[in-house]
Protein backbone atom coordinates (compact mmCIF):
# COMPACT_ATOMS: atom_id res chain seq x y z
CA UNK A 1 0.00 0.00 0.00
CA UNK A 2 1.02 3.16 1.06
CA UNK A 3 3.72 4.92 3.18
CA UNK A 4 2.49 8.24 3.25
CA UNK A 5 -0.97 7.01 4.31
CA UNK A 6 -1.72 8.12 8.40
CA UNK A 7 -1.76 5.68 11.01
CA UNK A 8 -6.20 5.19 11.36
CA UNK A 9 -6.19 4.50 7.73
CA UNK A 10 -3.35 2.44 7.51
CA UNK A 11 -5.26 0.40 10.33
CA UNK A 12 -8.37 -0.34 8.02
CA UNK A 13 -6.42 -0.67 5.32
CA UNK A 14 -3.10 -1.71 5.12
CA UNK A 15 -1.89 -5.37 4.19
CA UNK A 16 -5.24 -6.59 3.01
CA UNK A 17 -4.83 -9.10 0.01
CA UNK A 18 -8.26 -9.59 -2.20
CA UNK A 19 -8.67 -12.83 -3.78
CA UNK A 20 -10.38 -13.24 -7.38
CA UNK A 21 -13.28 -12.75 -5.42
CA UNK A 22 -12.97 -9.39 -4.15
CA UNK A 23 -13.82 -9.90 -0.81
CA UNK A 24 -14.64 -6.59 1.54
CA UNK A 25 -13.59 -7.85 4.55
CA UNK A 26 -10.33 -9.95 4.79
CA UNK A 27 -10.31 -13.84 4.03
CA UNK A 28 -9.68 -16.21 6.69
CA UNK A 29 -7.52 -18.34 4.67
CA UNK A 30 -8.15 -21.13 7.10
CA UNK A 31 -5.75 -23.68 5.29
CA UNK A 32 -2.64 -25.77 6.87
CA UNK A 33 -0.77 -25.39 3.61
CA UNK A 34 -0.94 -24.77 0.16
CA UNK A 35 -1.66 -26.90 -3.66
CA UNK A 36 1.17 -26.25 -5.98
CA UNK A 37 0.71 -26.52 -9.86
CA UNK A 38 3.58 -28.44 -10.56
CA UNK A 39 6.17 -30.33 -9.19
CA UNK A 40 8.58 -28.08 -10.56
CA UNK A 41 6.87 -24.92 -8.63
CA UNK A 42 6.99 -26.78 -5.24
CA UNK A 43 10.63 -27.42 -5.75
CA UNK A 44 10.85 -23.71 -6.95
CA UNK A 45 8.92 -22.55 -3.86
CA UNK A 46 11.46 -24.77 -1.71
CA UNK A 47 14.01 -23.10 -3.19
CA UNK A 48 13.47 -19.18 -2.19
CA UNK A 49 10.08 -17.77 -2.10
CA UNK A 50 8.45 -14.04 -3.68
CA UNK A 51 6.38 -12.19 -0.30
CA UNK A 52 2.76 -13.62 -1.59
CA UNK A 53 4.29 -17.47 -1.58
CA UNK A 54 3.03 -19.96 0.99
CA UNK A 55 4.29 -23.25 1.76
CA UNK A 56 3.21 -24.08 4.85
CA UNK A 57 0.84 -22.06 7.93
CA UNK A 58 3.53 -22.59 10.24
CA UNK A 59 6.12 -20.81 8.04
CA UNK A 60 3.48 -17.94 6.79
CA UNK A 61 -0.03 -17.87 5.58
CA UNK A 62 -1.76 -14.94 3.91
CA UNK A 63 -4.18 -13.60 6.43
CA UNK A 64 -0.82 -13.92 9.23
CA UNK A 65 0.78 -11.74 6.46
CA UNK A 66 -1.78 -9.42 6.09
CA UNK A 67 -1.67 -8.90 9.74
CA UNK A 68 1.83 -8.53 10.08
CA UNK A 69 2.37 -5.68 7.34
CA UNK A 70 -0.80 -4.20 9.37
CA UNK A 71 1.32 -4.04 12.19
CA UNK A 72 4.79 -3.44 10.60
CA UNK A 73 2.91 -0.23 8.98
CA UNK A 74 2.25 1.46 11.91
CA UNK A 75 4.97 0.68 13.89
CA UNK A 76 7.63 2.17 11.27
CA UNK A 77 9.65 -1.28 11.17
CA UNK A 78 10.03 -2.63 8.20
CA UNK A 79 8.46 -6.14 8.66
CA UNK A 80 6.76 -8.42 11.63
CA UNK A 81 6.65 -11.67 12.21
CA UNK A 82 3.38 -12.88 14.29
CA UNK A 83 3.07 -15.71 17.04
CA UNK A 84 0.58 -17.42 18.98
CA UNK A 85 0.90 -15.12 21.91
CA UNK A 86 2.39 -12.64 23.30
CA UNK A 87 4.75 -14.72 25.18
CA UNK A 88 5.93 -16.96 22.17
CA UNK A 89 7.00 -13.65 20.33
CA UNK A 90 9.56 -12.66 23.50
CA UNK A 91 11.03 -15.66 24.02
CA UNK A 92 10.95 -16.13 20.63
CA UNK A 93 13.12 -13.06 20.01
CA UNK A 94 15.34 -13.49 22.76
CA UNK A 95 15.68 -17.17 21.98
CA UNK A 96 16.11 -16.68 18.57
CA UNK A 97 18.62 -13.56 18.89
CA UNK A 98 20.85 -15.28 22.07
CA UNK A 99 23.42 -17.83 22.42
CA UNK A 100 25.26 -18.88 25.40
CA UNK A 101 28.01 -17.11 26.82
CA UNK A 102 25.54 -13.91 25.77
CA UNK A 103 24.88 -10.81 28.14
CA UNK A 104 21.53 -9.20 28.31
CA UNK A 105 20.53 -6.58 30.33
CA UNK A 106 16.85 -6.05 31.84
CA UNK A 107 14.70 -4.24 33.53
CA UNK A 108 14.00 -5.24 37.06
CA UNK A 109 9.75 -4.66 36.82
CA UNK A 110 8.80 -7.12 34.20
CA UNK A 111 6.04 -9.04 33.13
CA UNK A 112 6.10 -12.22 35.25
CA UNK A 113 6.22 -14.48 32.26
CA UNK A 114 9.02 -12.25 30.59
CA UNK A 115 11.19 -12.11 33.62
CA UNK A 116 10.47 -16.40 33.94
CA UNK A 117 12.11 -16.64 30.63
CA UNK A 118 14.85 -14.08 31.47
CA UNK A 119 16.16 -15.38 34.72
CA UNK A 120 15.18 -19.10 34.19
CA UNK A 121 14.86 -20.12 30.84
CA UNK A 122 17.98 -18.07 29.41
CA UNK A 123 20.33 -18.44 32.32
CA UNK A 124 19.49 -22.06 31.55
CA UNK A 125 21.26 -21.53 27.87
CA UNK A 126 24.13 -20.03 29.60
CA UNK A 127 22.86 -16.34 28.80
CA UNK A 128 23.72 -14.14 30.97
CA UNK A 129 21.21 -11.65 32.72
CA UNK A 130 21.84 -8.96 34.90
CA UNK A 131 18.20 -7.34 36.35
CA UNK A 132 18.52 -3.52 37.29
CA UNK A 133 15.89 -0.49 38.23
CA UNK A 134 14.57 0.14 34.88
CA UNK A 135 14.01 4.30 35.78
CA UNK A 136 17.75 4.82 36.82
CA UNK A 137 19.93 5.29 33.96
CA UNK A 138 23.03 5.31 35.98
CA UNK A 139 22.12 1.44 36.84
CA UNK A 140 21.83 0.65 32.92
CA UNK A 141 25.23 2.86 32.45
CA UNK A 142 26.93 0.69 34.70
CA UNK A 143 25.80 -2.85 33.68
CA UNK A 144 25.85 -2.42 30.06
CA UNK A 145 29.40 -3.20 29.09
CA UNK A 146 31.54 -4.47 25.76
CA UNK A 147 29.88 -7.41 24.65
CA UNK A 148 26.31 -7.28 26.03
CA UNK A 149 24.51 -8.36 22.90
CA UNK A 150 20.96 -6.73 24.45
CA UNK A 151 18.80 -4.83 26.22
CA UNK A 152 15.99 -5.83 27.40
CA UNK A 153 12.69 -3.90 28.82
CA UNK A 154 8.90 -3.05 29.00
CA UNK A 155 8.78 0.84 28.40
CA UNK A 156 5.91 1.15 31.08
CA UNK A 157 6.18 -1.38 33.58
CA UNK A 158 3.38 -3.72 35.19
CA UNK A 159 1.34 -3.13 37.20
CA UNK A 160 3.52 0.61 38.80
CA UNK A 161 3.51 2.09 35.23
CA UNK A 162 7.47 3.13 35.96
CA UNK A 163 8.01 4.71 32.29
CA UNK A 164 11.82 3.81 31.18
CA UNK A 165 14.26 6.67 29.34
CA UNK A 166 13.70 4.68 26.22
CA UNK A 167 16.10 7.02 24.41
CA UNK A 168 18.41 7.11 27.14
CA UNK A 169 19.09 3.46 27.55
CA UNK A 170 18.86 2.79 23.62
CA UNK A 171 22.00 5.62 23.38
CA UNK A 172 23.87 3.28 25.89
CA UNK A 173 23.11 -0.06 24.69
CA UNK A 174 23.97 1.38 20.98
CA UNK A 175 27.47 2.28 22.16
CA UNK A 176 27.95 -1.46 22.44
CA UNK A 177 26.42 -2.19 19.97
CA UNK A 178 23.50 -4.44 21.62
CA UNK A 179 20.12 -5.00 20.44
CA UNK A 180 17.29 -2.66 22.08
CA UNK A 181 14.07 -5.32 22.51
CA UNK A 182 11.12 -3.56 23.62
CA UNK A 183 7.95 -5.06 25.16
CA UNK A 184 5.86 -2.39 24.26
CA UNK A 185 2.19 -3.72 25.47
CA UNK A 186 1.48 -0.63 27.87
CA UNK A 187 2.89 1.85 25.83
CA UNK A 188 0.08 0.85 23.13
CA UNK A 189 1.11 0.61 19.31
CA UNK A 190 -1.30 3.67 19.24
CA UNK A 191 0.90 5.72 21.66
CA UNK A 192 4.52 4.41 20.81
CA UNK A 193 7.06 6.10 19.42
CA UNK A 194 9.36 3.36 20.67
CA UNK A 195 11.48 2.92 17.14
CA UNK A 196 11.91 6.97 16.91
CA UNK A 197 13.56 6.89 20.32
CA UNK A 198 15.94 3.63 19.08
CA UNK A 199 14.12 0.36 20.01
CA UNK A 200 15.72 -2.05 17.64
CA UNK A 201 12.70 -4.68 18.47
CA UNK A 202 9.16 -3.99 19.80
CA UNK A 203 7.08 -6.57 20.69
CA UNK A 204 3.72 -6.71 21.37
CA UNK A 205 0.92 -9.15 22.97
CA UNK A 206 -1.71 -8.92 20.58
CA UNK A 207 -3.99 -10.21 23.34
CA UNK A 208 -4.02 -6.89 24.74
CA UNK A 209 -4.97 -3.68 22.77
CA UNK A 210 -4.49 -5.31 19.07
CA UNK A 211 -7.51 -7.79 19.58
CA UNK A 212 -9.15 -5.14 22.71
CA UNK A 213 -11.93 -7.31 23.23
CA UNK A 214 -10.57 -9.98 25.47
CA UNK A 215 -11.15 -12.78 22.49
CA UNK A 216 -8.15 -14.75 21.12
CA UNK A 217 -4.26 -15.04 22.11
CA UNK A 218 -1.53 -13.74 19.57
CA UNK A 219 1.92 -11.77 19.57
CA UNK A 220 4.07 -10.10 17.22
CA UNK A 221 7.85 -9.16 16.80
CA UNK A 222 8.43 -5.89 14.45
CA UNK A 223 12.18 -5.07 13.10
CA UNK A 224 14.05 -4.35 10.10
CA UNK A 225 13.70 -7.39 7.29
CA UNK A 226 17.07 -8.44 8.07
CA UNK A 227 16.38 -9.08 11.81
CA UNK A 228 12.92 -10.52 11.11
CA UNK A 229 13.35 -12.91 7.94
CA UNK A 230 17.27 -13.73 8.82
CA UNK A 231 16.62 -14.20 12.40
CA UNK A 232 13.47 -14.56 13.87
CA UNK A 233 11.95 -16.30 11.04
CA UNK A 234 14.14 -19.29 11.25
CA UNK A 235 13.69 -20.01 14.66
CA UNK A 236 10.14 -19.53 14.73
CA UNK A 237 9.28 -21.46 11.68
CA UNK A 238 11.15 -24.58 13.10
CA UNK A 239 10.09 -24.71 17.19
CA UNK A 240 6.02 -24.12 15.88
CA UNK A 241 5.21 -20.25 17.46
CA UNK A 242 2.94 -19.25 14.91
CA UNK A 243 -0.20 -17.54 14.63
CA UNK A 244 -3.26 -19.58 13.89
CA UNK A 245 -4.85 -17.61 10.99
CA UNK A 246 -8.41 -17.57 12.63
CA UNK A 247 -6.80 -15.25 15.28
CA UNK A 248 -4.76 -13.09 12.92
CA UNK A 249 -8.26 -12.48 11.62
CA UNK A 250 -9.45 -11.40 14.94
CA UNK A 251 -6.66 -9.47 14.99
CA UNK A 252 -6.74 -7.39 11.81
CA UNK A 253 -10.03 -6.35 12.69
CA UNK A 254 -9.21 -5.57 16.18
CA UNK A 255 -7.00 -3.36 14.30
CA UNK A 256 -9.75 -1.58 12.51
CA UNK A 257 -11.36 0.15 15.72
CA UNK A 258 -8.03 -0.11 17.76
CA UNK A 259 -7.22 3.38 17.14
CA UNK A 260 -10.30 4.50 18.38
CA UNK A 261 -10.43 2.44 21.26
CA UNK A 262 -7.02 3.18 22.83
CA UNK A 263 -7.71 6.76 22.86
CA UNK A 264 -11.24 6.75 24.50
CA UNK A 265 -10.01 3.87 27.11
CA UNK A 266 -7.19 6.38 27.89
CA UNK A 267 -9.28 9.21 27.80
CA UNK A 268 -11.17 7.67 30.63
CA UNK A 269 -7.87 6.35 32.36
CA UNK A 270 -6.85 10.32 32.70
CA UNK A 271 -10.21 11.36 34.07
CA UNK A 272 -10.75 8.09 36.44
CA UNK A 273 -7.07 9.02 37.89
CA UNK A 274 -8.03 12.38 38.75
CA UNK A 275 -11.38 11.46 39.88
CA UNK A 276 -9.37 9.39 42.05
CA UNK A 277 -6.86 11.51 43.14
CA UNK A 278 -6.81 12.65 46.60
CA UNK A 279 -9.50 9.93 47.72
CA UNK A 280 -8.61 9.31 51.71
CA UNK A 281 -9.20 5.14 51.15
CA UNK A 282 -6.25 5.52 48.61
CA UNK A 283 -2.71 5.74 49.81
CA UNK A 284 -1.35 6.77 46.15
CA UNK A 285 -2.98 6.56 42.29
CA UNK A 286 -0.23 5.96 39.30
CA UNK A 287 -1.07 6.91 36.17
CA UNK A 288 1.51 8.03 33.74
CA UNK A 289 -0.86 10.64 32.32
CA UNK A 290 -0.68 12.69 36.29
CA UNK A 291 1.74 15.54 36.37
CA UNK A 292 2.56 13.66 40.02
CA UNK A 293 4.18 10.62 38.10
CA UNK A 294 7.78 10.09 38.93
CA UNK A 295 8.60 10.22 34.65
CA UNK A 296 5.22 12.27 33.77
CA UNK A 297 8.09 13.93 31.64
CA UNK A 298 9.31 11.15 29.95
CA UNK A 299 6.19 9.85 29.53
CA UNK A 300 4.85 12.62 28.06
CA UNK A 301 8.03 13.02 25.32
CA UNK A 302 8.01 9.34 24.10
CA UNK A 303 4.48 8.31 23.97
CA UNK A 304 1.45 10.62 22.26
CA UNK A 305 -0.43 9.04 24.76
CA UNK A 306 -0.41 8.11 28.52
CA UNK A 307 -1.94 4.94 28.03
CA UNK A 308 -5.05 2.70 29.48
CA UNK A 309 -3.69 1.22 32.59
CA UNK A 310 -4.16 2.58 35.78
CA UNK A 311 -2.90 1.47 39.36
CA UNK A 312 -4.28 2.80 43.17
CA UNK A 313 -2.79 1.16 46.40
CA UNK A 314 -6.00 1.10 48.83
CA UNK A 315 -5.08 2.14 52.45
CA UNK A 316 -6.05 -0.87 53.77
CA UNK A 317 -4.18 -3.20 52.58
CA UNK A 318 -5.10 -6.88 50.97
CA UNK A 319 -8.11 -6.98 52.97
CA UNK A 320 -9.42 -3.43 51.86
CA UNK A 321 -8.35 -4.17 48.68
CA UNK A 322 -10.67 -7.44 48.33
CA UNK A 323 -13.58 -5.54 50.10
CA UNK A 324 -13.23 -2.76 46.88
CA UNK A 325 -12.75 -5.46 44.46
CA UNK A 326 -15.61 -7.65 45.48
CA UNK A 327 -18.14 -4.42 45.48
CA UNK A 328 -17.18 -3.20 42.16
CA UNK A 329 -20.55 -3.68 39.63
CA UNK A 330 -19.34 -2.54 36.71
CA UNK A 331 -15.46 -3.35 36.40
CA UNK A 332 -15.07 -7.35 36.41
CA UNK A 333 -12.03 -9.34 38.37
CA UNK A 334 -10.00 -10.46 35.83
CA UNK A 335 -6.14 -10.46 34.56
CA UNK A 336 -6.20 -9.31 31.16
CA UNK A 337 -5.67 -6.09 30.20
CA UNK A 338 -6.47 -3.35 27.08
CA UNK A 339 -10.33 -4.95 26.75
CA UNK A 340 -13.36 -3.19 26.16
CA UNK A 341 -14.20 -4.19 29.93
CA UNK A 342 -13.07 -2.66 32.46
CA UNK A 343 -10.42 -4.79 34.61
CA UNK A 344 -9.20 -4.84 37.75
CA UNK A 345 -6.56 -6.95 38.90
CA UNK A 346 -4.87 -7.49 42.39
CA UNK A 347 -1.30 -8.37 41.06
CA UNK A 348 0.05 -9.26 44.46
CA UNK A 349 -1.94 -12.36 44.73
CA UNK A 350 -2.76 -12.89 41.51
CA UNK A 351 -0.34 -12.21 38.26
CA UNK A 352 2.47 -11.37 40.85
CA UNK A 353 1.36 -14.18 43.31
CA UNK A 354 5.12 -16.19 42.58
CA UNK A 355 7.53 -12.86 43.36
CA UNK A 356 8.87 -13.65 47.17
CA UNK A 357 7.76 -11.15 49.28
CA UNK A 358 11.17 -8.92 49.08
CA UNK A 359 10.93 -9.01 45.09
CA UNK A 360 7.52 -7.59 45.27
CA UNK A 361 8.48 -5.07 47.92
CA UNK A 362 10.94 -4.15 45.55
CA UNK A 363 9.03 -3.55 42.83
CA UNK A 364 6.09 -1.86 44.58
CA UNK A 365 3.71 -4.69 44.61
CA UNK A 366 1.95 -3.84 47.83
CA UNK A 367 -0.73 -5.54 49.11
CA UNK A 368 -3.17 -3.04 48.88
CA UNK A 369 -2.49 -2.21 45.22
CA UNK A 370 -4.91 -2.77 42.39
CA UNK A 371 -4.32 -2.55 38.37
CA UNK A 372 -7.46 -1.13 36.81
CA UNK A 373 -7.34 -1.73 32.81
CA UNK A 374 -9.80 0.78 31.88
CA UNK A 375 -12.44 -0.34 29.16
CA UNK A 376 -14.82 1.34 26.75
CA UNK A 377 -17.50 1.68 29.04
CA UNK A 378 -18.99 5.48 30.19
CA UNK A 379 -16.12 6.93 32.29
CA UNK A 380 -19.10 8.54 34.23
CA UNK A 381 -20.44 4.96 35.21
CA UNK A 382 -16.81 3.86 36.08
CA UNK A 383 -16.05 6.44 38.55
CA UNK A 384 -19.02 5.68 40.31
CA UNK A 385 -18.47 2.30 40.43
CA UNK A 386 -15.03 2.77 41.88
CA UNK A 387 -16.14 5.59 44.55
CA UNK A 388 -18.97 2.74 45.23
CA UNK A 389 -16.02 0.04 46.07
CA UNK A 390 -14.24 1.87 47.67
CA UNK A 391 -16.99 2.85 49.74
CA UNK A 392 -17.71 -0.47 50.47
CA UNK A 393 -14.22 -0.98 52.34
C1 LIG B 1 0.26 -9.93 28.40
C2 LIG B 1 1.66 -9.52 28.31
C3 LIG B 1 2.63 -10.39 27.79
C4 LIG B 1 2.31 -11.79 27.35
O1 LIG B 1 1.35 -11.85 26.35
P1 LIG B 1 0.42 -13.16 26.11
O2 LIG B 1 -0.31 -12.82 24.87
O3 LIG B 1 -0.43 -13.31 27.31
O4 LIG B 1 1.35 -14.32 25.94
C5 LIG B 1 3.94 -9.94 27.74
N1 LIG B 1 4.29 -8.72 28.16
C6 LIG B 1 3.38 -7.85 28.66
C7 LIG B 1 3.82 -6.50 29.12
C8 LIG B 1 2.04 -8.22 28.75
O5 LIG B 1 1.15 -7.36 29.25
Amino acid sequence: MTDSWNTRTKLVHQGARRSQYGEVAEAIYMTQGFVYPTAEAAEARFLGTGPDEFIYARYGNPTVAAFEERIAAIEGTEDAFATASGMAAVSGALMAMLRAGDHVVAARALFGSCLYVLENVLARYGVEVTLVDGTDLDAWRSAIRDGTKAVFLESVSNPTLEVIDLAGVAKLAHAVGATVVVDNVFATPVFSRAVELGADVVIYSATKHIDGQGRALGGVICGTRDFIRGTVEPYLKHTGGALSPFNAWIMLNGMVTMDLRVRAQAASAQAIATALQGDARLARVIYPGLPEHPQHAIAAAQMSGFGTVLSFEVAGGQAAAFRALNALRVAVISNNLGDARTIATHPATTTHQRLPDDQKALLGITPGLVRLSVGLEDTVDLIADLRGALGAI
